[in-house]
Formats: structure tokens, C-alpha cells, sequence
């Protein structure tokens, strides 16, 4: 049986980072079911429901709504129709500022266009300030998971690579490390001259960006920097504050089984707060969404990136993201990677799925992901994708879709139970079996009964 890429990063990945993985995704989903449970006698059913009605309807009208009052605040608004212009137009605003350094306020949109190693390139410092993205970004790491970006690393390797670093002495002790990371962060927030951010929603009515946070980094970062970057693509849009409380009442209860992120800020336009920045712009990334909205897989776009689908998946749990490849890993990524990272291949991800349904049920915004993952497994097989495992399912469809061939090798299954297993001992079949065994085959009795009781 041929393995799938991501049955070739698992048999490779260290033992102990299964470990963290698994631990921390199971820790969280049984933080969102108590915390979720305890806010709500059904686990936030209705609430989930009203979360996927009010998410992208009325899209376009609130686009234009949120761009106006974004203006009217006066906020700049900007448009990037793929990743490369995105990083464009950020990069060209920095050197109109003639910026020098960037601070980070964490943002799956910028890891998606890859925006820190374009930005370091073209030699602007970017900082990270969540302490999750730090510990990756100075190990030049991609995060393994949407919230929590360094859920596979451990604390002592984490300690060893502050002291590398030059970021704090060896010292695994979590606060110490925590305290470390402030230090060093403290004096970044003080030397930038431009923040970064993402938007967790953007508020068509109102004109407000939307960041939730639990460092309080995104207000560090303001306090600082003289122009703010946010940028969202436009699914991010909803249309008022009144709709928001339904998405914030899910957001942290899915994401770490918190009632509410420490913090959350609403960003609305400039000069509003002692030392905010005097220049703000939102850019909108399309990046391949304008097309998801009107195909068959725009239930995705409803996302609202908190990594519950992940925490429950089987797959994720004992793999981790970085297995995924693209940067949005796990059920959300098996779906929205193949239709917005067009840098890769990534037509063997559907089949990492056991279409369990789990991740459907602690989806916070409803969206049926087994349904669109066996959407896209329908859809590479349109487009031609080869992937593993292909080969050995041809013979059993061929077998499957002819009636009378179908209903012979039932009657001719009883011969399996003859053949001796326990001398399959090599070869992907012998893998197989070693730890597994086949039913007696009865035959076709079913048919008997169904034709009789049918
Ligand atoms: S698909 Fe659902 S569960 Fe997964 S990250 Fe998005 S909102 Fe959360």
C-alpha cells in the first residue's frame, strides 16, 4: 500500500513531538466542550448556527459599507489581488514611511503571503511580538497550528533557543521564559516604526479593525509604532458590533476554552488614543477568495480561524500541522490550502482524512467540513491529481460498479477465510496485518436478507 506524503512525515517525526501535539490538542478540545458547556446548556448550538447565517451574507454590501467607514475614519484602503501584491503594496508603504523596523501582531493572512521573509529580505527588521510566532520566527519555523504556532515545541528546547538567540539566559521555567520574552520584546515595541497586524473582523458599520489577543502585543505594538498595517481578506467583514458579540461569544471558547480573549482591541482609524499611530491602512487580500465565494467550497470562507476542527482531528493529533505543508493546516487546511496556496501540490491532503466528523461537530461556525474535504477529494479526481492509493482502489471499483461481477465475488469470498493470514508476512500486506485482522466472510447473506425482509 503506498504511503501518503503526510504517512511519511509521521513515521519521521520525533516521538516527543507526537507527544506535545497530541497532549495540547486534546487538553484544548476538552477546554472548549467544558467552557462551551458551561456558557451554554447545548454547547452553543444556536449560537453556532447564527454564526454561519450572519457570516457572509450580505457580503458585498458590507464590503462597501466597511470600506467607506474604514475612509471615513480616515484609514486608507488598499486591494491585493494575490499574495505577491500584498507584500508589494505593504513593502512600498514602509519605504514611503522610510521605515526601518516592524513589530508583528500575530496574522495567519501574513504567514499565508509570507510576508516576514520578503519584508527581512528587502532589509526591514520584522518582529514578531506573540510569544507562540517568536519562538518560531527566530528558529525560522512556520507555525504547526493556526492559534498556537509552536504547539510542537517543548519548554527546555524553547529555553535553549532564547539563549542562542541571545534572547534570555537557559532557563525552562515557563514564567521565566515568558519574562524573557517581554524584555526583549519591550525594546523592539519602543524602536518600531510600523505595526503589522491581521483583523480578526472588520466592522462594516462602525469602521473598526477587530484584533483579539491574549498578550495584550497588538496594543504594545500601537502604543509604539507611528503607521498600523492591517490587512484581512474581506470574509473578515461582518456587518456590526451587534453581530460581532455572537463571533466573539464562540471565538475563545473554541480556540483555548477561554470565555474571552484577555484582550480586545477595536481599532478605529488613527490620532483616537494617546500615541496611536498617525497613519493607518487596511489592505484587502483577495488571493483566490472572490472565486471560492461563488464555487461549491465558499462555506469555508465562514472560518474564523480557531483551530477547534484541528484540536479534534484524529490526523492532526498525531502528525501536527507542519505535515500539512501549506499554512493552514488540519480539516481547514485539507479544504482552503489546495484553493489559495498555489505554490505547491497539495492534492494528496484530502485523503488525510477519515471522515470521523468531528471536526464538524466543534466547528464553532458550522461548516460542514467532511462534506466539502469529500468536495475536494471529488475535485482533484476531476482535475487528474494522481495521489497515493489510487491504484489499489481501481480494482475494487471496477469490481463495485458492475452488478454481476459484484454479486460472484460474494459468493466466492467465502475462500478468503482459507487463506492463511498468519503466512502474509512481508510486503505492505504483511505491515497490514500484523496488527490487524479480517471478519469471516459470510457470503452474501445480507442480499438473502434484504431481498427476503427488504
Ligand atoms: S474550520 Fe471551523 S473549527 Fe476549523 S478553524 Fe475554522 S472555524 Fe475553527
Amino acid at each position: 500500500m503506498a504511503h501518503q506524503p503526510i504517512d511519511e512525515f509521521c513515521s519521521s517525526l520525533n516521538p516527543s513531538v507526537k507527544k506535545a501535539v497530541t497532549d495540547a490538542s486534546v487538553l484544548s478540545t476538552q477546554a472548549r466542550a467544558e467552557c462551551l458547556g458551561r456558557a451554554y446548556d447545548d454547547c452553543g448550538e444556536k449560537l453556532r448556527e447564527l454564526a454561519n447565517s450572519i457570516r457572509l451574507s450580505d457580503i458585498y454590501s458590507n464590503f462597501e459599507t466597511a470600506v467607506k467607514s474604514l475612509e471615513s475614519h480616515g484609514v486608507r484602503v488598499l486591494f491585493a489581488s494575490d499574495a505577491k501584491d500584498a507584500r508589494e503594496i505593504i513593502l512600498d508603504i514602509i519605504r514611503e514611511k522610510e521605515a526601518k523596523s516592524v513589530v508583528k501582531v500575530k496574522s495567519m493572512t501574513t504567514e499565508e503571503i509570507e510576508l516576514n521573509p520578503f519584508l527581512i529580505k528587502n532589509g526591514v527588521e520584522t518582529v514578531e511580538t506573540d510569544l507562540g510566532e517568536l519562538i518560531i520566527q527566530i528558529e525560522n519555523e512556520k507555525p504547526s497550528h493556526i492559534v498556537k504556532p509552536a504547539i510542537h515545541r517543548k519548554r527546555d528546547d524553547i529555553a535553549r533557543s532564547f539563549e542562542k538567540h541571545g534572547i534570555g539566559a537557559y532557563d525552562e521555567e515557563p514564567s521565566h521564559i515568558t519574562l524573557n520574552a517581554r524584555k526583549y520584546l519591550r525594546r523592539k515595541y519602543f524602536a518600531a516604526d510600523v505595526v503589522i497586524s491581521g483583523a480578526n473582523y472588520i466592522l462594516a458599520k462602525e469602521g473598526a479593525v477587530v484584533l483579539a489577543t491574549n498578550e495584550g502585543n497588538a496594543r504594545f505594538s500601537m502604543a509604539g509604532a507611528k503607521t498600523h498595517i492591517a490587512i484581512a481578506g474581506f470574509e473578515k467583514v461582518v456587518p456590526s458590533a451587534r453581530e460581532l458579540s455572537v463571533f466573539l461569544n464562540l471565538l475563545a471558547r473554541s480556540a483555548t476554552g477561554q470565555h474571552s480573549t484577555i484582550y480586545t482591541d477595536f481599532v478605529r482609524g488613527v490620532g483616537g488614543a494617546k500615541n496611536s499611530p498617525l497613519d493607518m491602512y487596511v489592505v484587502f487580500l483577495d488571493n483566490g477568495r472572490s472565486d471560492i465565494l461563488r464555487g461549491e467550497f465558499s462555506e469555508i470562507l465562514k472560518c474564523m480561524r480557531c483551530g477547534a476542527c484541528m484540536n479534534r482531528c484524529p490526523v492532526f493529533r498525531l502528525v501536527g500541522g507542519h505535515a500539512y505543508r501549506a499554512v493552514y493546516p488540519g480539516p481547514l487546511g485539507i479544504v482552503l490550502s489546495p484553493l489559495i496556496c498555489k505554490d505547491g501540490d497539495y492534492s494528496d491532503l484530502p485523503k488525510a482524512c477519515s471522515l470521523c466528523g468531528a471536526c464538524a461537530e466543534v466547528c464553532p461556525a458550522k461548516i460542514p467540513l467532511p462534506d466539502l474535504i469529500v468536495k475536494m477529494r471529488d475535485k482533484m479526481k476531476r482535475e487528474g491529481a494522481r495521489v497515493p492509493n489510487d491504484v489499489n482502489l481501481k480494482g475494487w471499483a471496477f469490481l463495485a460498479s458492475s452488478p454481476r461481477l459484484w454479486r460472484l465475488a460474494m459468493r466466492l469470498n467465502k475462500l478468503a477465510n482459507f487463506v492463511p493470514l498468519s503466512m502474509v508476512r512481508f510486503g505492505p500486506l504483511g505491515r497490514w496485518f500484523k496488527s490487524r485482522t479480517l471478519p469471516k466472510f459470510k457470503g452474501g447473506k445480507f442480499r438473502k436478507w434484504f431481498r427476503k425482509n427488504g
